[in-house]
C-alpha cells in the first residue's frame, strides 16, 4: 500500500506545503518549512490536547522523541530533523484520523463485521474487567502458538491506577493484567524497548497490541504506511473508549471523593457510572462519570472513535450484560484469531446493540461539536501545518508557547 496516492491528497508533511504521511521522502536534507517536534508540542502537547497514543514516538525515525516518565507525555530527546513524521501521525495534528478510519473500513473490514456478547470461564472471567474475553483470546492465541506474546498494562507498583505498557508472553503474565487500567501507557512507542527487555526467541516476533482506540489508529497508520515500528503487530484489539484519564487529575478527582487511590482495586466505568472497589469487594465510591470529566484528557473531547474503528477486534461492556464482553470482529485477522479461540469463549448474540450504536453516535456529536476544525471522512488524511493553525488559532485549543522550562532543549535541538 505504501506509495499510493490518493487523489487530491497533499504530498508532504510541511509547513506551507502540505502532508500525508504516505508521501514521506526522508532523504531530502532540507525542505521549505519543514515541521519540527517542537511544532507538534506547541499545537497538542502544550495546549493540552494531546491523548497519549504514543504515535509520534513510535514514528520518529531519528528515534528523537521519548517519553517523560513523571509527565506521560511525549519529549524530545535529542537531535530533531524537522521530517515531519510525529506531525503526519498524530491523531489530534497531522493525521485526519476520521479518513483514516474510513480507509481502514474501505481496506480491510469485513462486509459484515460480526458483534457478539462473550465470556470466558475460569480464571480469565475472574481476572478480566468484564467477560474476561480478551485475557482468554490472547492466552489461547499464545499458547498454540499464534502470536509471540501481548503488549498489554499493568498497574505501576508505585503508583496507584496508573498503567505502564507491559509485554505478556504467557497465560500467567496476561491473568496479572487483566482487567481496565483508565490511564494511557503508551504502549505504541514502547514495543522495541519492551521487545529488547524481553526474551520472545524469535527475530521476528508476532504480537498483539491492546489499546485505547487512539492507540489503535497510530499503530494502523503505521502499518498501512509501511513504517518500520507497526512490523510486530500481527493483531489489534481496541478497548471501546469514550475518555481516558490524566492520572494526576484521576487522583485528586477521587480524593475530592475522600477515597484514598492506594485502597482502590478496581475501577470500573459502565452505563454512565464510575465505580471504586477495594480488595475486598467493598465498594468505595459509586458515581455518575460526568464528575470526573475534569480529569479526563481533554484532547478525548476531539474523538469520535468510541468503537476503534481500525482495530481488528474491539471490545467493551456497552450492550451486554453484567459479566459479558461486547466484542466486534471486524477484519479476516480478527475473524481467524477469534476463530482460533473459540473454544476458550462462551459467545451469544449482543443483548442490545441499540446501546452500542446511541454511545457511538454520542461519541461522534462530542467530537463534531467540539473540534475547531471541520470532521470530513472524506477529506484528505494529511492535515497540513498551516491549515491547522488556521483552523485552531483564536479557539481555546490554539497552539500554546512552549514551557519555558523546555526551551533551552530545542534552542539546541530542534
Ligand atoms: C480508558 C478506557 C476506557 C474505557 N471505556 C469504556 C466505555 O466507555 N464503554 C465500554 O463499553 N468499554 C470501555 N472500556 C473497555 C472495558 O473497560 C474493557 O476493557 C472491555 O470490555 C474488555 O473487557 P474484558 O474483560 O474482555 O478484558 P480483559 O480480559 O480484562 O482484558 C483487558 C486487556 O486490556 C489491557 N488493558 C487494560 N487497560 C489498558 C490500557 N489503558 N491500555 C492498554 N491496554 C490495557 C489489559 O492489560 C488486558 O490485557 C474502556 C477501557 C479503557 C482502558
Ligand atoms: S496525541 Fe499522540 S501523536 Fe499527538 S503528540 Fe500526543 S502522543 Fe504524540
Ligand atoms: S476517548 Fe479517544 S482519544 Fe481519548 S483515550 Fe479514548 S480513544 Fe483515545
Amino acid at each position: 500500500m505504501s506509495g499510493t496516492h490518493e487523489p487530491g491528497v497533499p504530498q508532504r508533511g510541511v509547513k506551507g506545503v502540505g502532508s500525508d504521511p504516505r508521501e514521506q521522502d526522508r532523504d531530502v536534507a532540507e525542505a521549505p518549512g519543514k515541521i519540527w517536534f517542537r511544532d507538534l508540542d506547541e499545537a497538542v502537547i502544550e495546549a493540552d490536547r494531546c491523548i497519549q497514543c504514543a504515535s509520534c514516538v513510535a514514528a520518529c525515525p531519528s528515534d528523537s522523541i521519548g517519553i517523560d516518565e513523571d509527565e506521560g507525555r511525549p519529549t524530545l530527546v535529542k537531535m530533531c530533523t524537522g521530517c515531519s513524521r510525529c506531525w503526519d501521525f498524530c491523531p489530534r495534528s497531522g493525521l485526519r484520523y476520521e479518513r483514516h478510519l474510513e480507509l481502514a473500513r474501505e481496506e480491510r473490514a469485513l462486509e459484515e463485521p460480526a458483534t457478539y456478547a462473550a465470556r470466558a470461564d475460569g480464571e480469565a472471567a475472574a481476572a478480566g474487567q468484564d467477560g474476561g474475553v480478551v485475557t482468554a483470546l490472547l492466552a489461547e492465541l499464545i499458547e498454540v502458538g499464534e502470536l509471540d506474546g501481548a503488549i498489554v498494562a499493568r498497574e505501576r507498583e508505585d503508583e496507584p491506577l496508573r498503567g505502564e505498557a507491559f509485554l505478556a508472553t504467557s497465560r500467567e503474565d496476561l491473568l496479572a493484567a487483566g482487567g481496565s487500567i483508565y490511564t494511557q501507557t503508551m504502549g505504541l512507542g514502547r514495543i522495541e524497548a519492551l521487545l529488547a527487555e524481553g526474551d520472545l526467541g524469535s527475530d521476528d516476533p508476532e504480537l498483539a497490541l491492546v489499546g485505547t482506540p487512539c492507540m489503535i489508529q497510530g499503530a494502523t497508520a503505521l502499518d498501512r504506511y509501511d513504517h518500520d515500528p507497526a512490523d510486530p503487530i500481527a493483531l489489534t484489539v481496541a478497548l471501546m473508549c469514550t475518555r481516558s484519564f490524566e492520572h494526576g487529575r484521576l487522583l485528586s478527582r477521587l480524593e475530592s471523593f475522600d477515597v484514598d487511590p492506594a485502597a482502590v482495586e478496581t475501577l470500573d466505568i459502565g452505563e454512565g457510572r464510575l465505580r471504586a472497589v477495594d480488595e475486598t469487594g467493598e465498594t468505595l465510591l459509586e458515581a455518575d462519570v460526568d464528575a470526573f470529566d475534569a480529569a479526563g484528557l481533554r484532547g478525548c473531547d476531539e474523538c469520535a472513535d468510541f468503537v476503534g474503528d481500525a482495530a481488528d477486534i474491539s471490545v467493551g461492556n456497552v450492550g451486554s450484560d453484567d459479566g459479558y464482553t461486547t466484542a466486534i470482529v471486524r477484519t479476516e485477522t480478527g475473524e481467524a484469531a477469534w476463530t482460533r479461540a473459540a473454544t476458550a469463549l462462551e459467545t451469544t448474540a449482543i443483548d442490545r446493540p441499540t446501546a452500542l450504536e446511541t454511545l457511538a453516535d454520542w461519541n461522534r456529536r462530542r467530537a463534531e461539536s467540539i473540534l475547531p476544525r471541520e470532521f470530513d471522512p472524506e477529506a484528505s488524511v494529511g492535515i497540513t501545518y498551516d491549515a491547522h493553525r488556521e483552523a485552531y488559532d483564536g479557539t481555546d485549543r490554539e497552539p500554546e508557547p512552549l514551557n519555558p522550562a523546555r526551551v533551552h532543549q530545542y534552542e539546541e535541538w530542534c
